[in-house]
């Protein structure tokens, strides 16, 4: 029995040794040097190669090294095997640091200023009056968003696929009610894990059901926007301005047109990155489960794709 460890653009050797120390008998091996494929019984994957996985017979459970798993399940050849995601509240915390800071940088015209400030103008003016905000996903991150700007004394609106019950917060729920969601908000957030059916979700038709002059912040996925109409929003002052973490393509192609926008601003996947320190633990248990066959921790409906 041992662990693969398929994530190819990270460094694996802190992973590797603190899951080492969790797991004593257990061998931790880091894709592709594998001694045996047929004796990986769990992988902990991240942008792993397609067709890799399919390759390990013996496998029991998968575990996402993220919150997300859509990179994993966009491999057609995956085994229907039961799939973990991370969910840890430090990288809970990280993305709410990011986002509180993203707030203060458009509530205090860092946008405008700093713009100001390449052409040498000097033009005070007052904080942006943000008073509404959306949140579009009430999951794990959405929920905890929801309720962080909530107590910073914002009016927050969410929406899901189920309806929720989240004190202080107005929960609206599927399709039918995502205009009512997005009707108020002065600043909407995306939370929404990217799945066949938010896939492109976010589109011209979506962008006309914001507050003319909303800005826009994606921390989820890139493909949920579509980008031509997210830049068609900006261009027309629909959309004030957008924060974008995720992109279709990442790195963000030299060619983009989001990088030289100068209503976007472009910040390289890094709101909230899983820390090796803080997640280990979960993964081992997750490994403990998948070896007496129970449920894992934060194991993904399938069905759902999240
Ligand atoms: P989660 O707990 O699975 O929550 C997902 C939420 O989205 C749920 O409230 C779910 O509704 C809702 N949802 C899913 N499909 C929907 C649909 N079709 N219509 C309406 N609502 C829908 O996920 P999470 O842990 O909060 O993370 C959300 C996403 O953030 C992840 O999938 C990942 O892609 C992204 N993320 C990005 C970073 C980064 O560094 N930028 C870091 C971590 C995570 P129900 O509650 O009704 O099921």
């Amino acid at each position: 029995m041992a662990i693969a460890l398929i994530i190819p653009d990270r460094k694996l050797e802190d992973l590797q040794q603190r899951l080492q120390h969790a797991l004593p008998t257990t061998r931790i091996e880091i894709w592709p040097a594998l001694t045996n494929p047929a004796e990986i019984t769990f992988a902990v994957l991240w942008k792993q190669p397609a067709g890799v996985v399919a390759t390990l017979p013996g496998l029991k459970a998968l575990q996402s090294f993220g919150a997300g798993v859509d990179g994993i399940l966009a491999d057609t050849s995956l085994p229907p095997l039961p799939l973990a995601r991370i969910v840890d509240p430090a990288l809970t915390a990280a993305m709410l640091q990011y986002l509180t800071g993203i707030e203060s940088y458009y509530r205090l015209r860092l946008d405008t200023f700093t713009a100001q400030q390449q052409q040498k103008q000097w033009q005070p003016k007052s904080s942006r009056k943000l008073q509404t905000l959306c949140v579009l996903g009430l999951g794990e991150l959405g929920t905890a968003a929801a309720l962080h700007f909530q107590q910073l004394g914002y009016q927050v609106s969410g929406w899901a696929r189920k309806q929720k019950d989240i004190a202080g917060i107005r929960c609206y729920a599927g399709n039918s009610q995502l205009a009512l969601a997005l009707a108020e908000a002065d600043l909407v957030i995306c939370l929404l894990p990217l799945t066949a059916q938010t896939d492109n979700m976010l589109d011209a038709q979506v962008f006309a059901m914001m507050k003319p002059g909303t800005i826009f912040i994606n921390v989820a996925r890139g493909a949920i926007v579509d980008d031509k109409a997210l830049l068609a929003a900006l261009d027309c002052g629909q959309l004030q301005a957008a924060c974008l973490d995720v992109f279709r393509e990442e790195p963000l192609p030299p060619t983009h047109a989001f990088w030289s926008h100068p209503a976007i601003l472009v910040t390289p996947h890094t709101s909230a990155v899983t820390r090796v320190e803080t997640v280990v633990a979960q993964i081992a248990e997750n490994y403990r489960r998948s070896q007496r066959g129970l449920q894992l921790l934060n194991q993904v409906d399938l069905t759902q794709g999240y």
